[in-house]
């Protein structure tokens, strides 16, 4: 095996300790000439990665797969999973888990390459994947993480030299995933299917032990683990549903059991509001659209609350019953969630009956009036009008007076309203005509300038400044509808 010198890199291998039908060892394959094309300092830095990890071309090679860190025992994990409602047998096709590091504040994260070549789970696969889709995931993860909200993390992107073949030709591209897992609810479902009950039992106790270590005890600690990630789960979808973040493949494998975003193939940011909104291009029957995803929420949690029934009570029935009355809190958490999370974007702090109808009428009027959902928000933070038929319209001037009386019946002054708005409401967002003008410019002319310069703007969303204003313009109507596609 190859060995890298040291370089900050403090691993181990805690899932490889697992029954092995949960991972196939697997070392990524070599590609031919390794080129880093994006590097994230600041998460780097976090991980307590030193600059060493980049001299002599070594750090480019791991982040290639052509080189091993000394210790790590690389695999590709195995999992299930209801693609748009159909199970299947899935796994990491293109992935490799390098190793687990622990960063110097005793944190454990998973080093992921993704587009690491061929693994047992590829089926017709060629187990790569193309520098575009590769930086895009590397732009909306970072994006994610700065808007506060849970995510994987993108580390580094290379270039292979290698060239792919999509429908057309593409350069291939290797990213670094980091991740507090990569267990999923189809993790569990491969293991309700095809192990036996100890199986699911140690994946359970490891979830446990990784993601809720404060349950150890609990007299059930398997329904201690089911509330714990449907309350994960419902206070992430709450806070896709306030950004306007529509994720696209809400498939059971593509939701983790952390409570971090994951798989950042088709998502993209709803612009003008519309809860029917969709942009992948295989999504035909809206099943993942902004306003289903916390709906399809509640039935992957279900889907997993299947797969832990063993566990919950060793009679059937029981188990189910103990398993519904769970599951039925989802909804309610979600709700509770997203009327506190609304509050804070309109800058109200006490509680009041009538809230959630103020809220819904507001919705209402920005899809009558096609309005944009971050600007809309932003323009009540700024307190300034935009222009658009929303704001000239007098259904929108008698909310807004309701509104600003609803403000006033509260002990805290405007400004610290205003304050509440501006933590709450982003300026900026990655829209889809600047992420695609930032990938156009990498991809096609190798001017990584602009997406450095996005990045920026991402990286600080919630600050209102000149320069977030600029990335807040709508794209011309010959973008639109914008399509994203998966897999690729
Ligand atoms: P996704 O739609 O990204 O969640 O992927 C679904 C499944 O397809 C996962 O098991 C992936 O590992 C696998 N997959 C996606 N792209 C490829 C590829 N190019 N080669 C092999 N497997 C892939
Ligand atoms: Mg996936």
């Amino acid at each position: 095996m190859l060995t890298i010198k040291k370089s900050g890199w403090n691993l181990d291998n805690s899932y490889a300790k697992l029954p092995n039908i949960f991972f196939t060892k697997q070392h990524p394959e070599p590609v031919r000439s390794p080129k880093l094309v994006i590097y994230n300092e600041s998460l780097a830095k976090t991980l307590g990665f030193t600059s060493e990890i980049l001299q002599d071309h070594e750090g480019v090679e791991v982040f290639a797969g052509n080189k091993i860190p000394e210790g790590a025992e690389p695999l590709a994990q195995a999992y299930a999973g209801h693609q748009f409602g159909h199970f299947n047998m899935l796994g990491d096709g293109r992935a490799v888990l390098i190793s687990e590091h622990i960063t110097p504040t005793d944190e454990r994260f998973d080093i992921q390459l993704k587009g690491s070549g061929r693994t047992p789970y590829s089926r017709g696969g060629d187990g790569r994947a193309a520098l575009g889709p590769m930086l895009r995931e590397y732009i909306m993860s970072e994006s994610m993480h700065a808007l506060g909200i849970p995510t994987t993390r993108s580390l580094a992107v290379v270039t292979t030299g290698e060239e792919i073949i999509r429908e057309t030709i593409l350069p291939g591209a290797i990213l670094t995933r980091v991740a507090a897992s990569h267990m999923r609810v189809g993790t569990f479902q491969f293991a309700a299917q095809w192990g036996e009950i100890e199986d699911l039992k140690k994946l359970a106790d490891y979830a446990i032990q990784r993601h809720f270590p404060d349950i150890d005890l609990d007299d059930n600690r398997y329904l201690s683990l089911l509330k714990g990630v449907i309350r994960r789960q419902a206070s992430l979808i709450t806070k896709w549903q306030l950004v306007g973040f529509i994720h696209g493949v809400m498939n059971t494998d593509n939701m983790t059991i952390s409570g971090e975003t994951i798989d950042y193939g088709p998502c993209a940011f709803m612009d003008t509001y519309d809860p029917m909104t969709v942009f992948s291009s295989i999504d035909r029957q809206g099943r993942y659209a902004y306003g289903n995803q916390p709906s399809i929420g509640g039935w992957n949690l279900a889907r997993f609350a299947e797969s832990l029934l063993p566990l919950l009570h060793g009679d059937q029935d029981k188990a189910v019953e103990i398993a519904q009355q769970e599951l039925s809190n989802f909804s309610e958490l979600f709700k509770a969630n997203w009327i506190s999370g609304m509050r804070a974007k309109l800058g109200l702090f006490n509680e009041e009956k009538e809230d959630e109808t103020l809220f819904e009428s507001l919705l209402n009027l920005m899809h009558t009036f096609k309005a944009d959902f971050t600007n809309t928000f932003r323009s009540l933070t700024m307190n300034k009008l935009l222009d658009g038929d929303l704001y000239s319209s007098t259904e929108f001037l008698q909310w807004k007076e309701l509104w600003e009386a609803r403000r006033k019946r509260q002990e805290e002054t405007i400004e610290e309203s205003e304050r509440l708005m501006q933590s709450s409401n982003p300026a900026v967002i990655p829209r889809n005509h600047r992420v695609e003008e930032a990938l156009e410019a990498a991809v096609e002319r190798g001017d990584f300038s602009v997406m450095e310069r996005l990045l920026t703007a991402l990286s600080n969303p919630y600050e209102y400044t000149q320069e977030k204003a600029d990335y807040c313009t709508l794209p011309p109507d010959s973008d639109r509808p914008y399509r994203t596609y998966c897999g690729t």
